[in-house]
């Protein structure tokens, strides 16, 4: 994948989450203050007009940079610095050989600035096991990331406000473990 159509796939998640909005806020409501739709289409809608770059780092760079500034809530930072670490790699395509680097630097970047570790029931938990996944020579499939999400469904939340539902999280899927499944869609769908 280049350049130019990972810049375009990043503008198109603005369609994603027009049409998953709704989802992702009922998620939110459940085990949050249901705002997890309307940041992220927030956060893409600025994606698709700001973001721009004749690289794959400059193209990262400024999704993340638009990311930071336009998403409220813990989402936000937590997606913006991690675009951001990615555009620290040095490649000018991402392939299947160099996409666990980028999807490693995704988990590693969301770890740091989340304070976060796996079966904390977050966004992080979809990372952690995309990555393993990708290293153990798999392709990565939606099937594969929308099987992640639900996994955080028998998770008891020990991160964000979900947590402070303690128990009464069980049961219900993280928000951010679903929109975490269009993000690494889009880097690892047919590169
Ligand atoms: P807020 O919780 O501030 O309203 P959002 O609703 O946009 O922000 O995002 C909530 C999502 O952010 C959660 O579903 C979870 O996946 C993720 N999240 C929250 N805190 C953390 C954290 N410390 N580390 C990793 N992910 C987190
Ligand atoms: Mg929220
Ligand atoms: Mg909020």
């Amino acid at each position: 994948m280049n350049a130019e159509t990972l810049l375009n796939r990043l503008k198109d998640l603005k369609n994603t989450f027009e049409t998953e909005e709704q989802n992702l806020t009922n998620l939110d409501r459940a085990i949050g203050d249901g705002d997890h739709g309307v940041n992220m289409l927030r956060g893409f809608k600025a994606v698709d007009e700001k973001a721009s770059g004749e690289t794959i780092s400059d193209v990262l760079k400024s999704t993340g940079m638009t990311l930071m500034s336009s998403i409220g809530g813990a989402s936000g930072p937590l997606y913006g610095f991690s675009f951001v670490k990615m555009a620290g790699l040095d490649h000018d395509e991402i392939t299947q050989e160099n996409l666990k680097e980028y999807v490693n630097t995704f988990k590693d970047a969301v770890a740091t600035r989340g304070k976060v570790s796996g079966g904390e029931k977050t966004m992080y938990d979809v990372l952690l096991k995309a990555t393993e996944h990708l290293e153990n020579g798999h392709q990565l499939t939606e099937e594969d990331l929308q099987q992640f999400a639900e996994d955080t469904k028998a998770l008891e939340a020990t991160k964000g406000r979900a947590s402070y539902f303690k128990k009464d999280s069980i049961g219900h899927m993280d928000p951010g473990a679903q929109s975490m499944v269009y993000v690494l869609k889009v880097l690892s769908e047919d590169v």
